[in-house]
């Protein structure tokens, strides 16, 4: 497959976004990832056929939502010079006029992709913060460390660091076919390539080559690097690799999958959301036979 045809939604944001910890000192306009309950403020735009127009609020201050109050503000760097903060509220208010609350999954697509990519960028720092107030080694509380993007235990001194989890993809290919498969327990009724959870102690080459074995009793060769995308639901990095069928037959572990096959390109399945990795890994493949 050719690797220099991949884009992701997050490649936009090369040159765009400059990540940083300290916010400016003087008050510019800035934008403003506000979450409620894991649902991020966007003022969609009026006409369905248009959907790129949807936005993050932009201004000097925070959007008014009375009578919610933010804690505080995670400073996330500088999009095209403005500044991004971070900040969640604990209940829904009254929203400023033609905002409205959206999941973060569904606006994948919708809103434009370099804010996409800096919202979920925003999600995870959230996440994070919320999940490591107290130490997970002794139960106190943690402070924010003075310019690093970690907080430290404030009695045993343990330091914590925003949470990434890989997860990898494959696509294993066998002559002309790409093996596909379905899950019951995934939110849509499409085929995909084989995914799963890096452990402790193996490569992310080795992870791609058992999760294969372990899904579907196949064994791969010549696992190869493809493209990674961060996937913050809640914090995911996928890691994507393509590989060659070795040997052995398809037999589905039922406890992961409901079923897996060999599909040409002339004869595939419902796939996956456009711009998601693995649409991208599918795609890719079917463009580049041979
Ligand atoms: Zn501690």
């Amino acid at each position: 497959m050719a690797e220099s045809s991949v884009r992701t939604a997050y490649d936009s944001l090369n040159g765009d976004f400059v990540p940083g910890i300290n916010p400016p000192s003087a008050q510019i306009s800035s934008y403003w990832f506000i979450f409620c309950e894991e649902e991020l403020l966007v003022f969609p735009d009026n006409e369905k056929d248009n959907l790129g127009a949807t936005t993050i609020p932009k201004a000097i201050k925070p959007p008014s939502i009375a009578p919610a109050t933010f804690e505080t503000f995670q400073f996330l760097g500088w999009y095209r010079e403005a500044p991004c903060y971070a900040g969640t509220i604990t209940q829904k208010c009254v929203l400023p006029a033609g905002a409205r609350f959206d999941k973060l999954r569904p606006l994948f697509g919708v809103l434009p992709e370099p804010l996409f990519a800096i919202a979920g960028m925003a999600s995870q720092i959230l996440y994070w913060e919320r999940t490591h107030r107290y130490c997970g080694q002794c139960g106190s509380r943690t402070q924010y460390i003075p310019g690093q993007r970690a907080t430290r235990c404030t009695k045993c001194g343990l330091d914590f660091y925003p949470r990434i989890t890989p997860a990898v993809l494959v696509a294993v290919t066998k002559g002309d076919s790409l093996l596909l498969a379905w899950s019951a327990r995934w939110t849509k009724s499409v085929y995909s390539v084989i995914a799963g959870f890096v452990e402790p102690g193996e490569t992310l080459e080795q992870c791609a080559a058992r999760e294969v074995m372990e899904e579907t009793s196949i064994s791969v060769q010549s696992v190869r690097y493809f493209a990674s995308q961060p996937w913050p639901f809640p914090s995911q990095l996928m890691v994507a690799f393509t590989a060659e069928y070795k040997n052995g037959t398809i037999h589905v572990d039922n406890n992961e999958l409901n079923e897996a096959a060999w599909f040409t390109r002339d004869n595939l399945p419902e796939l996956p959301a456009p711009l998601s990795l693995s649409r991208i890994l599918i795609d890719c493949w079917k463009q580049h036979p041979g």
